[in-house]
C-alpha cells in the first residue's frame, strides 16, 4: 500500500553492458527550478580568454573571424601523451571552442559551432600524417562533475600510438550497430537531412543520446563542409534540447571515428548527461542502474525541440 508503481527491465547492448532499469511510471522526475550555468571564474583570471594567450603553451592552430580567433588550439599543459614517450606516445590538445568566457556550447551559433567541428577534423587529419598515430579520441568534459577542470568552454584532443579494445570492438559492431540505429524508431527524437539523434535502448544515463549520420560514416574527416554544417546544427538542436529538459548538467561529448588503419567504423557523437552518478553497485558489476526510461528520455527531449 502506497508503493509507487514501479516498471523493471533488464537490458543488454551489443558490447556486453547490462544495465537494470527501475523506473516510475508516474511521475517526472525533473521538475525543479532549471538553472543557468554560473561561472566563478572572472575573464581577466581565465587561461582561455582572449588577452591570455601567454597563459597557454604556444598556440598550434586557431580559426578566426574578421580578425579575431573564434576557435583555437593549442597542445595540453598536462598532457597524458607526449611525442617523447614510448608507451604512451602521443599528441595531447585543447581546443578551446569560443572566446566568450561565459557560453557553453549549447549556446555557440551553428556557424561557430561548424568551425569548431572543422577545426576537431583538421587537428585529427594533422594527427593521421604522423605514422605512429594509431587512433584519436575527441571529447568534451563539460563541468566539474563530468571532469572538466577549467570553466572555459573547451575540449580535448588525444592522439594515441595504439586503438583502445573497446574502439576495436566497436569498429567490428560496425554493421549490427548501425541497423539497430536506422530501424529504431521509438526512441529516436530528432533528425535533419543528414543526422539523427536517439537514447540508446541500453543508456547508461538519463538522457544519454548519440547523434548518428543518416548515411553509414567512418570518420569525422569524411565531413565535406555541408555535412560539418548539417552535423553543427544537430548538435545545436539536441544540446538546447538537453538544456532545456535538465537545465544546466554537466556532461561528456564523445566523438567517435574510425582508428587510421580501419576500413570501416561506425562514426557517431555520444552525449552522456552527468544527472546520475556511478557508485558501488556499477564499479562492482558493471552493471548499470537506471531509474530513466529511454523511450521517456526521447519523448521528453522531443518536447523540447523549437517547434
Ligand atoms: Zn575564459
Amino acid at each position: 500500500m502506497g508503493e509507487e508503481a514501479l516498471e523493471f527491465d533488464v537490458r543488454k547492448d551489443c558490447f556486453g553492458r547490462q544495465v537494470v532499469l527501475a523506473v516510475s511510471r508516474a511521475s517526472r522526475p525533473h521538475d525543479a527550478p532549471k538553472p543557468r550555468l554560473q561561472k566563478t571564474t572572472s575573464p581577466e583570471k581565465c587561461f582561455f580568454c582572449p588577452g591570455n594567450e601567454h597563459l597557454t603553451p604556444p598556440e598550434i592552430d586557431r580559426i578566426e573571424v574578421e580578425g579575431r580567433w573564434e576557435v583555437r588550439c593549442f597542445p595540453n599543459k598536462f598532457p597524458a601523451f607526449h611525442l617523447s614517450s614510448r608507451k604512451a606516445y602521443g599528441r595531447h590538445e585543447v581546443i578551446v571552442e569560443t572566446p566568450d568566457h561565459q557560453k557553453t556550447l549549447s549556446e555557440l551559433s551553428v556557424e561557430n559551432l561548424k568551425d569548431y567541428l572543422s577545426m576537431l577534423a583538421r587537428r585529427m587529419q594533422s594527427a593521421k600524417e604522423d605514422s605512429r598515430i594509431k587512433y584519436v579520441s575527441i571529447f568534451k568534459n563539460e563541468g566539474q562533475a563530468a571532469g572538466a577542470s577549467l570553466e572555459h568552454s573547451h575540449s580535448q584532443l588525444v592522439a594515441m600510438g595504439f586503438v583502445p579494445p573497446y574502439v576495436q570492438k566497436m569498429a567490428k559492431k560496425k554493421a549490427v550497430l548501425e541497423k539497430m540505429w536506422g530501424s529504431d524508431k521509438k526512441r529516436r527524437w530528432h533528425e535533419n537531412e543528414n543526422f539523427f539523434a536517439f537514447c540508446p535502448k541500453v543508456s547508461r544515463f538519463p538522457y544519454e543520446t548519440w547523434i548518428a549520420p543518416k548515411n553509414s560514416l567512418n570518420s569525422l574527416l569524411e565531413l565535406d563542409e555541408g555535412l560539418l554544417f548539417s552535423l553543427a546544427s544537430c548538435l545545436k538542436d539536441v544540446l538546447g534540447a538537453i538544456d532545456s529538459e535538465l537545465g544546466y548538467k554537466p556532461y561528456n561529448l564523445l566523438f567517435h571515428s574510425a582508428p587510421f588503419q580501419a576500413s570501416s567504423f561506425p562514426f557517431h557523437l555520444e552525449i552522456l548527461p552527468r544527472s546520475s552518478t556511478w557508485a558501488g553497485f556499477e564499479f562492482a558489476t558493471g552493471v548499470v542502474m537506471s531509474s530513466s526510461l529511454p523511450e521517456q528520455c526521447a519523448k521528453h527531449l522531443s518536447d523540447r525541440l523549437p517547434k
